[in-house]
């Protein structure tokens, strides 16, 4: 589904200067963008604007998991329990294409099998509040069981493991899908556009943004504002009220990729850390990754910095968890780090403190949402639209953000990728293609896999852009034409999640692939030798703890 391309991106800044918004959304995160999809359905008339590329803060940084909010319960928060359960489902049924199941696998360690009964009447119970159907509920696995599942586990007091499913995602991709159905149920969409100014309250509000790109300030009408600013969320709120106290606790996650012949894990391994909190080993296709740290945070928010210290907990997880693997420091090939925009809880330490959305209105009408998770966006948008809505005075339709599929989420009758790629339709089209490539398609796009081939044109649409790297030219293209990629970290970290997962080979096709980008974008040498270096200075960046000593 195309019309999301960089001539849209200029329409739309003419729209920001020339009409009148019910609803200015800041912030392209999976929180802005679930509540401009939201609203745009309801039949507001909304804008969007993100300072910097969608998802390029904690929303493409996060574990990937769509998860029923069994964590919750330990916590004693049976209504996230229940929101994450029910969202669960909606997102299953909206987006098939960014839910891929993931079979947990927690290994139960102890002298004595109470532990795993333990966790048998928790997760009984967890399925009756959730309203897990019957195919989804847990299995529980004896010592043998668990060893023929997970055979690297480490033996030592083993007792069982208990089996339950949860959905992954990609989650820069998510807000992509989201940004697009809000884009075709009417938003005004742009990236690399920043709130600059709040002006005064009044109807409408003016208020000032720049666009990233020229350097123009363009003045927006608009009669409320929602800030889903994530970590800025505090800035954003000082344009509003300067006086105002900070309400965000950061914290920072730490995630570390190798490769599965370092790291052969066949589920998604929940591991217990040195401090008790629960570490995942989640495989993705011919990766695999390891997170989460929870520690709070101080300091630049673009690019958090990854430390010695946050790579050896999680290997210190690792170790103790699994015995036989070479998943050793030095041999990982990506990572990523990201900041939770948590809602201060004085005297509670990082993995204490609730991860419930909270939503305020300010003095002047504008609207703060924090904290709150992926998986549950498209009810927190919901609620933030339910605020909205008396500020504008108008009255909505009724919501479909939880029936209607977003783009990609349409897999012709088929029920998930895999019985997608098997329909005539889908093998005719992608038939062509080596079968590596055709498997990313789907992977990564989805029911849109057709639109690319579709729409791929040039010489040579499904060639390697060099001969080490699965990415094709045709990929490259569709991200700037049809996806609103505007930098070569665009493309590489985002539309494609290559840098995140596969650091080195990104690194290594930056120049092919800048190459590519710059005929549709009229790059000049100077402007593609700035954006390598861009790149390659964050890859370089985010793997440096890698020549250090831990
Ligand atoms: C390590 C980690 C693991 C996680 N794992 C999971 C998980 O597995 N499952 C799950 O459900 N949740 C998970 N989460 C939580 C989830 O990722 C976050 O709740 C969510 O991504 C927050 O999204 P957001 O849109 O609020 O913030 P962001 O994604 O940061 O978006 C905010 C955006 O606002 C923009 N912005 C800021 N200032 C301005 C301005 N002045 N003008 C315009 N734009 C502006 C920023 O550039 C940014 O892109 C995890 C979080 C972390 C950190």
């Amino acid at each position: 589904m195309s019309g999301f391309d960089p001539t849209c991106r200029v329409r739309n800044l003419d729209r920001l200067a020339d009409e009148i918004f019910d609803v200015l959304v800041v912030g392209g995160g999976i929180t802005g963008a679930g509540v401009a999809r939201e609203a745009a359905l309801r039949g507001l008339g909304v804008a969007l604007v993100e300072a910097r590329d969608f998802a390029s803060g904690t929303s493409s940084r996060s574990s990937k998991l769509i998860h029923g909010g069994l964590r919750y319960l330990e916590q004693g928060e049976i209504g996230l329990v229940r929101e994450a359960a029910t969202e669960r489902k909606s997102l299953r049924r909206i987006a098939p294409h960014r839910t891929a199941v993931a079979s947990m696998l927690l290994p139960v360690y102890g002298r004595t099998s109470a532990g795993l009964y333990k966790l048998r009447v928790g997760l009984a119970l967890y399925e009756k509040l959730a309203g897990v159907a019957a195919a989804e509920r847990h299995e529980v696995l004896d010592r043998g069981d668990a060893l023929a599942a997970e055979p690297h586990l480490a033996t030592e007091r083993l007792q069982g493991a208990i089996r339950y499913p949860e959905y992954q995602t990609d989650d820069a991709r998510l807000v992509l899908d989201t940004l697009k159905s809000a884009h075709h149920a009417g938003a005004v969409v742009a990236n690399y556009v920043t709130v600059t100014r709040l002006g005064l309250a009044g109807a409408p509000r003016i208020v000032e943004v720049r666009d990233e790109e020229s350097g123009a300030t363009i003045p927006v009408r608009t009669r409320t504002v929602v800030n889903a600013a994530g970590p800025w969320v505090d800035d954003v709120r000082r344009l509003d009220q300067p006086e105002d106290a900070p309400r965000l606790h950061l914290t920072k996650g730490i995630h570390v990729v190798f490769r599965t012949s370092d790291l052969p894990a066949r589920h998604c391994v929940v591991m217990r850390a040195r401090d008790g909190r629960p570490v995942f080993v989640v495989p993705r296709r011919e990766h695999v990754y390891v997170g989460t740290t929870d520690t709070d945070y101080v300091g630049a928010l673009d690019e958090p910095p990854i430390t010695a210290d946050d790579v050896a907990y999680l290997q210190d997880a690792l170790q103790r968890t699994f015995h036989g693997i070479t998943a050793t420091s030095e041999r990982a090939i990506g990572a990523w780090a990201g900041l939770r925009p948590l809602v201060q809880e004085p005297g509670k330490k990082p993995s204490e403190i609730s991860r419930k959305d909270e939503i305020a209105v300010s003095a002047t009408g504008m609207v703060t949402i924090a904290g709150g998770k992926l998986t549950a966006y498209r009810r927190m948008a919901e609620r933030v639209v339910s605020a909205v809505a008396p500020l504008v005075g108008r009255d909505l339709v009724a919501s479909r953000s939880a029936e209607e599929a977003l783009p990609g989420g349409d897999l012709r009758g088929a029920h998930d990728l895999e019985s997608f790629a098997t329909l005539p339709q889908v093998r005719a089209a992608l038939g062509a293609l080596s079968a590596e490539t055709a498997t990313r398609l789907i992977a990564t796009y989805g029911g849109d896999a057709l639109d690319v081939v579709a729409t791929a044109t040039g010489p040579d649409p499904w060639s390697p852009v060099t001969a080490a790297v699965p990415l094709t030219a045709a990929e490259v293209r569709y991200a700037v034409r049809h996806e609103m990629a505007l930098t070569l970290v665009d493309v590489l970290e985002r539309r494609t999640r290559l840098s995140y997962f596969a650091t080195d080979t990104a690194r290594a096709a930056a120049p092919a692939v800048a190459a590519l980008v710059a005929r549709d974008l009229g790059w000049d040498e100077r402007r593609i030798r700035r954006e390598v270096a861009d790149f390659t200075r964050r890859c370089d960046a985010r793997l440096a703890w890698r020549n250090l000593t831990i």
